[in-house]
């Protein structure tokens, strides 16, 4: 079998901002988003899917670019085709997210097309399953959202945005008890400093956290084993790295309890199992990140998964953009807070390309339009002492 052509499909996901949303937060936050989605076609007539993120409308012309390494490869070599993408890439850096998720693409289309050669499931061919449904957690910010979602059978909660957190963590715990697993993700911007992380994750140790994400710039890796030392909540991180060298500082370091590699942009499904036996060999949990990602690259997530020991949870945008659902096909089965394992050959997923051609790519940039308020969300200062601690980091 041989490779002759991949296609990229483009499109804009989620709801654009609206009212008083947008003008107080722009399209930072309202999950207004690029997916990327690849075909890789062969002389066999079998086909594989894929799914790009790391600036997907940037990654459309990567992978183009890669498409002469990959005219005439035997798409059964995935091993071979990743490492010479990745010497093909090399002058344009080693573990950057664009790089990382074009290779991710390729990647996942190469899987899906082995599965379905040997008409059997990616995670049969990752060693077999340990497991036929894989647990999500969902985002709530208040306790309506977090009882809407524990109705729903979800069982664990992640907060975002470092506005306010401890009374908002006190909040949500309050609301769905202590039968639910409940998380913080702190990223900025602002980022917080180290000084403030440590003391915030003091005062969130009482709500016994599952893991606190993000809680300082992934740039500052030296600095996690400080917030470590000083705090007894476990921490996550690793959703903006890409590739096994990427992540291997945090795991190498043993700074995190939970690493959260990106299905979409780690490189790929290849990656994702090493990344999950390097933290393995640690201790290590694996929840990968997917909060703007699409419907395909969750079902690469669920063969790994479904595949590795160390597996803790999915993220999930629950409740997320309902035209989530009308370009694939078919729909991931969401039962009890859990996801279903796919059966069928190759990743079991495929794109609809009618719907897909209905949402025309239009922005991917993160724009915030709030008023200049130092210390908030709303001021785009990279890293920022958080002002007022003694509100923020009280709580009740
Ligand atoms: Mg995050």
């Amino acid at each position: 079998m041989k490779i002759t052509d991949i296609k990229t499909f483009l499109m804009q996901a989620g709801s654009p901002p609206s009212g008083a949303w947008a003008a107080n937060y722009g399209t930072i936050a309202t999950g207004w988003r690029n997916w990327l989605f690849v075909k890789i076609y062969t002389d066999a007539g079998i086909t594989g899917v894929g799914e790009c993120s790391g600036w997907p409308r940037v990654i459309e012309t990567a992978v183009h670019d890669l498409k002469p390494v990959l005219i005439g490869e035997n798409p059964g070599n995935i091993e071979k085709i990743w490492q010479k993408m990745l010497a093909a890439i090399m002058g344009h850096g080693m573990t950057g997210t664009v790089g990382g998720g074009a290779m991710t693409g390729i990647d996942m289309a190469l899987w899906d097309i082995k599965g379905k050669a040997l008409n059997t499931p990616v995670w049969n061919l990752l060693g077999g399953k340990l497991r036929d449904r894989v647990r999500i957690y969902a985002h709530a910010k208040t306790p309506e959202v977090a009882l809407q979602l524990k109705a729903a059978g979800i069982t664990a909660i992640k907060a975002g945005g470092t506005s306010d957190p401890v009374r908002m963590l006190e909040d949500l715990r309050d609301a769905i008890g202590d039968e639910m697993d409940l998380m913080v993700d702190l990223h900025g911007p602002p980022w917080l400093t180290v000084s403030d992380a440590i003391v915030l994750g003091r005062r969130l140790e009482p709500l016994n956290l599952l893991f606190m994400e993000d809680p300082i710039p992934p740039e500052h890796v030296e600095s996690y084993a400080r917030i470590r030392d000083a705090v007894a909540v476990p921490l996550a991180a690793g959703e903006r790295a890409a590739t096994i060298w990427g992540e291997r500082p945090l795991i190498e370091r043993d700074l995190v309890d939970v690493i959260q590699p990106d299905t979409g942009r780690a490189g790929g499904i290849t990656q994702m199992k090493k990344i999950a036996a390097m933290a393995e060999s640690h201790g290590i949990m694996l929840a990968p990140h997917s909060g703007s990602l699409g419907p395909v690259a969750e079902y690469a997530a669920l063969h790994v998964m479904a595949a590795v020991p160390n597996a803790l949870m999915l993220e999930r945008v629950e409740i997320d953009w309902p035209g989530r659902a009308e370009v694939i096909t078919p729909v991931p089965k969401q039962v009890d807070g859990h996801l279903a394992v796919p059966d069928a050959p190759g990743l079991g997923v495929d794109i609809v390309e009618d719907a897909v051609a209905r949402y025309p790519s239009q922005m991917n940039v993160g724009m915030g339009k709030g008023d200049y308020e130092p210390g908030t969300e709303n001021e785009f200062v990279y890293v920022q002492t958080k002002l007022r601690r003694g509100k923020y980091f009280k709580g009740k």
